[in-house]
C-alpha cells in the first residue's frame, strides 16, 4: 500500500494498471477512517483489481463558520484502516495541489441539492462535486464508491454523473452503525460520553420513523412529526431538519410511495449529525 502526494503520481501509477489490463475502484473519503469508509474499501476490493482511496478534507466544502480545522486528521491511522480493509493507494493532496491559485472552475447542481443539507449549507454541494469530479479525472476508475449515510451526497453525485457523462458506475453502500444504533461517522469524535448518549436519538428517531411506515403510515407529515416529537424529548439534542423527500430527485413528497429518503440533521451540542433510511 502506498501514499502519493501529487495528481502525478496518481496518473502514473493508475496509467500502469492500465497497462497491465487491470480494473480501478475509488472511494473518496475526507479520511479518519472507520469501519463506514472500510465497507466501501472493501465492496471495491472486491470488485476492481485495485483501489484507491482519497484523504483529503475539502476546504470547498466547508462554509465560513463550519468544522474545516477542527476535523480529525491522521494519516497513519488512516494507512492502516486502507491496508486492513485491501486498498493499494491512498492519495492524500496538500489543498494547494488540489486547487492552484485562479481556481475558478466548479460543478454546480440544482434540484437535488435544494433542500436538505443544501438549504443549509449553501456551498457545501459545489464543493462536494468539483472534487469529487476532480478525482475521477484523476484516477479514471471504473467504479466509485459512496455511503447511503450521505444519502444527498449520493443522490447528488449519481445526477452529474448522468448529467455531464462521466463513464463511472457509482456503487452505493448501506449505512455502517455502531452497536448501540449511531450511525458511524468521523464526527462522532467530537462528542463528549453525555453528547454520544444523547446521540442515540436520531437512530431511535428514525427507526419509530420507519415502523410507521411499515405499519402502513403513508402520509409524509405524520412521519416527519413522529420523528421531531421524539427528537424533542432529548434536551442535548436540536432539530436541523427533518424531511421527507424521493431519493431520485430530492424534492418533497406528501404521500410515501416510490423510492423515499426521510433524512435528519441534529446538533447535539455543538456538533452537526445526520442519518436516514430509504423506504422502497
Ligand atoms: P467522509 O469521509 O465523511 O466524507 O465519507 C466518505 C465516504 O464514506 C462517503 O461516501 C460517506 O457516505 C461514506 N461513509 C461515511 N460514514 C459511513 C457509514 N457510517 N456507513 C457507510 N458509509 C459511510
Amino acid at each position: 500500500m502506498k501514499v502519493v502526494k501529487t495528481i502525478k503520481e496518481v496518473r502514473e501509477q493508475v496509467n500502469a494498471w492500465r497497462k497491465e489490463g487491470l480494473t480501478v475502484g475509488l472511494v473518496p473519503t475526507m479520511g479518519y477512517l472507520h469501519e463506514g469508509h472500510q465497507s466501501l474499501i472493501r465492496k471495491s476490493v472486491e470488485q476492481n483489481d485495485r483501489t484507491v482511496v482519497s484523504v483529503f478534507v475539502n476546504p470547498i466544502q466547508f462554509g465560513p463558520n463550519e468544522d474545516l480545522e477542527a476535523y480529525p486528521r491522521d494519516l497513519n491511522r488512516d494507512m492502516q484502516a486502507v491496508e486492513e480493509a485491501g486498498g493499494n493507494l491512498i492519495f492524500n493532496p496538500e489543498p494547494s495541489e488540489m486547487y492552484p491559485s485562479h481556481f475558478t472552475s466548479f460543478i454546480d447542481t440544482t434540484e437535488t441539492t435544494e433542500l436538505l443539507c443544501g438549504a443549509v449549507r449553501p456551498i457545501h454541494f459545489r464543493g462536494v462535486c468539483t472534487v469529487v469530479g476532480k478525482l475521477f479525472n484523476i484516477v479514471k476508475p471504473d467504479r466509485a464508491y459512496f455511503g447511503q449515510k450521505d444519502a444527498q451526497q449520493l443522490a447528488t453525485i449519481r445526477r452529474f454523473v448522468r448529467d455531464l457523462d462521466f463513464d463511472i458506475e457509482i456503487v452505493p453502500c448501506p449505512i455502517i452503525r455502531e452497536e448501540d444504533g449511531l450511525a458511524k461517522s468521523s464526527r462522532n469524535t467530537y462528542l463528549n460520553p453525555a453528547e454520544r448518549q444523547a446521540a442515540l436519538i436520531l437512530s431511535k428517531s428514525l427507526k419509530l420513523g420507519q415502523q410507521a411506515i411499515d405499519a402502513g403510515e403513508r402520509n409524509a407529515e405524520t412521519i416527519i412529526n413522529i420523528i421531531k416529537t421524539n427528537l424533542k424529548t432529548e434536551p442535548l439534542a436540536r432539530v436541523d431538519y427533518v424531511e421527507v423527500v424521493d431519493f431520485a430527485n430530492i424534492q418533497r413528497v406528501e404521500k410515501i410511495e416510490g423510492e423515499t429518503l426521510v433524512a435528519i440533521a441534529v446538533y447535539i451540542g455543538k456538533t452537526r449529525l445526520i442519518d436516514n433510511f430509504i423506504w422502497k
